[in-house]
Order: structure tokens, then sequence, then C-alpha cells
């Protein structure tokens, strides 16, 4: 036996995990397919209501001295130029701030928490397959990708946390995800000399999708933003000439983004999935991404894989106390707490959804909530914990 738990994926709901099992006396082998600090498609902005669990890690210091910055406002600009905005402190009650911080920066320190605490961190070696003996999953097969070899690793439980694109938790016909043109991509990126960004993050809506613009670390802005697979085909698939046919239909993002340089890389991702899933498959059980994934216009997706890395480890915890049968027990305690936390912001995010892609719609929730500032923040709030 190599561990009493395999964890696949180091990313917020992977690295939670471990360092809350590692804590508790639990052996834990964290697998990671890249090499750490890695960049990830993502807004970067942390939610208040991600904080205490970031507190329980510790990790709060680090984040600060990584140079994360306060968000104080959220500003929503509807295609038609209908604007709402809200603070964090109306949105999320009693916060004052939230934080934005690049995944390359936040993932690493979470990571280095997980080392810290006593798992066994490997990086650089993707997992291909579960193993199972009896009908059980009992390890995994991986790839050293450095090594270019594959190598075994046994444990008593086997958990996925390898994000959206979990090989164990998706169908075939998951994997289809939509009819072609219509699937939905992520790009991001790195940005210099974007006007006006301090400490608010504005969302644009536009006809082809909806992103979004915030200031991290190193004086840079975070821009990414979702759209049709159809509108990327017909700018060419050139990152810059997609933003010039999208999200600058918004012109309060044009008017931001009129100077603006990359600096790095484009990074692109998709066919995007949003939703709930499945919290375990064969044996295997799933966290953060791996088991659904919250809209991103929530800005949750980084709290909800913190916390049910915290979950999953309460209910791995309390299993292994029970000496019963390891992972139906686990899975028992791990649905009830999910279902608890995260079973109505799931409902809601998915309502919210046919609005973030339809810009009459938008048009019109927006002139709604720009005339009702309370509505705005109870539904702001019914995306959140
Ligand atoms: C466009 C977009 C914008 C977003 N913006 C925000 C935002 O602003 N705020 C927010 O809170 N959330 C946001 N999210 C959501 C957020 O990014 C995710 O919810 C979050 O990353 C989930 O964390 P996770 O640990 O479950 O998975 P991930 O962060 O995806 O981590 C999974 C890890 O598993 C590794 N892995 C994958 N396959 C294997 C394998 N076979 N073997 C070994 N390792 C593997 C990956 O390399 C990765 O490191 C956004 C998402 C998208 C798509």
């Amino acid at each position: 036996m190599d561990a009493d738990v395999i964890i696949i994926g180091a990313g917020p709901a992977g690295s939670t995990l471990a360092t809350q099992l590692a804590r508790s006396g639990i052996s834990v082998l964290l697998v990671e397919e890249k090499h750490m600090p890695r960049h990830k498609v993502c807004g970067e902005f942390i939610t208040p209501e991600a904080f205490p669990t970031l507190e329980r890690l510790e990790v709060r210091d680090a984040i600060h001295r990584a140079g994360a910055q306060p968000i104080t406002r959220l500003c929503l600009t509807a295609s038609n130029g209908t604007k709402v905005e809200t603070s964090i402190a109306e949105m999320s009650r009693g916060a004052r701030s939230a934080l934005s911080l690049s995944r390359a920066r936040l993932d690493q320190i979470l990571f280095e928490k997980a080392k810290q605490a006593g798992s066994v961190c490997l990086e650089g070696v993707a997992v291909k397959n579960c193993i199972f003996e009896d009908g059980s999953p009992c390890g995994v097969e991986a790839m050293s990708i450095d090594e270019g070899r594959m190598v075994t690793f046994r444990s008593r439980l086997v958990v996925d946390a390898s994000g959206r694109n979990s090989r164990l938790m998706l169908t075939r016909e998951e994997r289809a995800a939509g009819a072609r043109g219509g699937r939905l991509y992520a790009l991001k990126a790195h940005l210099r000399r974007v006007e006006g960004i301090t400490d608010q993050v504005e969302l644009y809506f536009f006809p082809q999708g909806y992103g979004g613009l915030s200031r991290i670390e190193d004086g840079l802005v975070n821009l990414c933003f979702i759209t049709s697979e159809r509108a990327i085909r017909e700018a060419g698939g050139d990152p810059p000439a997609v933003v010039d046919r999208t999200i600058k239909n918004n012109s309060l993002a044009r008017s931001r983004l009129l100077h603006a340089e990359v600096e790095g890389r484009w990074l692109t991702v998709g066919p995007l999935r949003f939703g709930a899933r499945r919290l375990a498959q064969s044996g295997v059980l799933a966290i953060g991404d791996a088991s659904g994934m919250i809209d991103p216009f929530t800005g949750t997706g980084i709290q909800i894989a913190l916390r049910a890395g915290e979950l999953a480890a309460e209910a791995i915890i309390k299993a292994m106390d029970s000496n019963s049968d390891l992972f139906p027990h686990a899975m028992a305690h791990y649905r009830t707490s999910y279902e608890r936390e995260f079973g109505r912001r799931m409902k809601v995010a998915a309502l919210l959804r046919r609005a973030a892609f339809s810009p009459q719609t938008a048009n019109l929730l927006a002139a709604l909530l720009a005339r009702a500032p309370q509505l705005a923040r109870r539904l702001l709030r019914a995306t959140r914990a």
C-alpha cells in the first residue's frame, strides 16, 4: 500500500483535502500532472466565503504576501450598457473585500501547504486509470511524464480532484458537450495598461457570452471570458481578434481595453459544461469541478473546491475512525454535507445561466436589478454560502 488515500489533481480541492487528511495522520499521495506553478484559465477572483477555509488551512498570510489584491466592488454591465453595482460587503455579509490572485500563485501556496502537512506530493505524473480489486478501486495507473514510463500506486481510497475534464467522472456523452459551433470555450490573459480597473471586479455581458476584468498581483489585470466556438472560429482562432469580435461589443469593456497589452500568453480551454455532475463513480469519490462546476459568473468555483476538500476530509476521517467499509461510509457523510452546502447554490446558478447566454434576458434582468438593488444583493447571495 502506497497511501491510505490517493488524490488525483492538485487544484484547490485536491490540495485542501490532502492537507486536512495529512494533518489528521492519514497517509496521502497527491498526484498532479503539471509542474507547479502552473497557469489556469480562471477569473482569479476569490470570494470572501472562501476565507474561513483559507484561515483553517493557514494560508491567508502567504496569499497576501504573494500580492493578492483587495476587491471591494462588483460591477455588472449588460450588453445594452445597463449597469448594476454592489459592494462586496453587501454581496457577502460582513466581508470588507474579496481578493484576487493568479492561480499560478494561489495553487502553488495550497500545494506547498499539502506538502508541509505531510502529504507525499508528485508533480508531472498523469493518472490514466483507476485499478480495481474485487470491483473496488485499490489504486491508480499513471504516466510519469518526466520518466516516460507507467507507474502504479495502491491505496484504500481514491479521490478524483482532477477538475472539469475528469477522465473518471465524465461519461462519453458528457464529453460530446453539445452541438459543434454552439460549444463554449474560455480565454484568459494577463494584461497591462488597462484603463480604470482598481478595486472593482467588472463583469461584462455581450451577445456572444460574458467575461470580466480584475486586478491581480504585480500591476497586472486578469481578462477572462467565455464565448462560443462559432465566435472563435469566425475570428480565425486568433485571441486578439476574438476579443475584438466578442467582449469588445460591450462598450465599457471596449473602453477598458483600449490600450491593453498582453503579458505572457493567451490560454484557452473548452468545451465547457456547467452544473452538477456526480459525487462518485465506481467507488471513486469526486470533489471540486470533477463533481460538477458552478458557473464562473458566480465567482465561487474556488470556494466550492476548497470547501468540498474540507467536507470530503471530514467524511473520510469519520469513516476511517468508524472502522467500517471506507468508501460507502465516507460517501454517505460527504453526500449529505455537499447537498446541504451546495445543492441550492448550484440550482440558482443553473437558473441564472439562461440569462448569461441570452442578451435579451440579461438586459431585462439587468434593468430590473438596477432598479431593485435589494433584489440584486439577494440573488448574488443566493449563489454563495
Ligand atoms: C472561464 C472560467 C473562469 C472562472 N473564474 C473563476 C473565478 O473568478 N473565481 C472562482 O472562484 N472560480 C472561477 N472559476 C472556477 C474555478 O476555476 C474552478 O472551480 C476551480 O479551479 C476548481 O478547482 P479544482 O481543484 O476542482 O480543479 P482544478 O483547479 O481544475 O484542478 C485540477 C488539477 O488536476 C490536475 N489534473 C487533471 N487531470 C489529471 C490527471 N489525470 N492526473 C493528475 N492530475 C490531473 C490539473 O492539472 C489541475 O491542477 C472559473 C472557471 C472558468 C472555466
